[in-house]
């Protein structure tokens, strides 16, 4: 039997995993240039040297049995650790936020720039296109990205699977980055909540990061709502006015400042863990199916995988 996995984020990495553990080959196609999803991380270049910020998720927990094994034999192969600063079971990437992502990715066959915009069932099986391009066969389809992205094409094939999609509303967030000449002192180096601030992470404070202050500022859902419109210079110069407002202090002017915004930053979440039709083998996987952070979206593609594993399978 041959998956196709259509995207390349910790859900459908977890998936894909699983089903090599159990023999299974599947083909991943992602629409961006690498893999991970939103854990994310942006290098830029700020007066002629390289500078990176992990701009979606800043860290990741791991509580359940199995992602604690997996984030323990990245922390022994150094491309995770702990962050104690955003909190007692905090853990980030090492150096930075996709090193894990990428380590998920090898041995595994991962297609980038292949945005999937149609999923054809012609007999048994699926064929995957993309604008038009034919991306191949397979014998079962999963489909591992947000709710609101999956559930078109869900729904041509099983309502009640895009029903489950549409049911969930995702949460927008802006996330600011900021590169200072010097470091901003008297700060902690991971702060939540305060005004329209969901979280601001001091990201040369992580472990295994490179030298030089910089920062990642999130606004919370209802402010990036609202500023959802806005365009990217617009944002980072107010997210920089709540910073200083929050920090209670006249901040320097950066000599690095963008912004991203993440239409889909975090669903409300659901409990169904994750969706297979054996039928007509097409499953979903994503945090949009347990809760919208890290760890349940692993876990939602680790059990879709070991779902499909157990078969009946051709
Ligand atoms: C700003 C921000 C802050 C966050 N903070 C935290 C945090 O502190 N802790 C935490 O645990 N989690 C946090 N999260 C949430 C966490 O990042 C997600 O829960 C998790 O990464 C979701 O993984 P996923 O695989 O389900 O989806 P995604 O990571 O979204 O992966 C889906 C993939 O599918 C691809 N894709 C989409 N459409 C197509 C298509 N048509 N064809 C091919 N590929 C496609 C996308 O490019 C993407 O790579 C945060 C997220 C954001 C954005």
């Amino acid at each position: 039997m041959r998956v196709a996995i259509v995207g390349a984020g910790i859900a459908g990495l977890a998936c894909a995993q699983r089903l090599l553990d159990a023999g299974i080959p599947s083909t991943l196609f992602e629409k961006s240039r690498g893999v991970g999803g939103r854990m994310a991380t942006r290098r830029a270049d700020a007066k002629g040297y390289a500078i990176d910020f992990d701009h979606g998720a800043s860290n990741f927990t791991a509580r359940s049995e199995g992602f604690v094994r997996l984030a323990r034999a990245w922390e022994r192969s150094g491309i995770a650790a702990r962050w104690p600063a955003a909190g007692a079971d905090a853990w980030v990437g090492t150096p930075t936020m996709t090193a894990p992502m990428k380590a998920l990715a090898e041995g595994l066959d991962v297609r980038l720039d292949s945005p999937v915009t149609a999923l054809i069932r012609t007999g048994r099986r699926w064929t995957l296109q993309s604008e038009g391009r034919r991306l191949g066969r397979f014998d079962a389809a999963v489909i591992a990205m947000p709710a609101e992205q999956a559930a078109p094409l869900l729904s041509l094939h099983d309502f009640e699977m895009a029903r489950a999609a549409m049911s969930v509303r995702s949460y927008p967030c802006w996330s600011a980055m900021f590169a200072f000449d010097a470091r901003l002192e008297g700060l902690p180096d991971f702060l939540r909540g305060i005004g329209p601030i969901a979280t601001a992470s001091r990201e040369s404070a992580k472990p295994g990061r490179a030298p030089g202050e910089r920062w990642v500022v999130r606004a919370d859902w209802s402010w990036s709502e609202a500023h959802l419109t806005d365009d990217g210079t617009r944002v980072t110069d107010l997210l920089l006015a709540e910073f200083a407002k929050a920090t209670g202090r006249t901040l320097p002017a950066p000599v690095y400042a963008d912004a991203q915004r993440w239409r889909f930053a975090q669903p409300s979440g659901q409990e169904n863990r994750l969706l297979w039709n054996g039928t007509i083998r097409l499953g979903a996987c994503g945090d949009w199916l347990h809760h919208g952070f890290a760890e349940y979206a692993w876990l939602s593609g680790h059990v879709l995988g070991a779902a499909i594993a157990a078969g009946p399978n051709p």
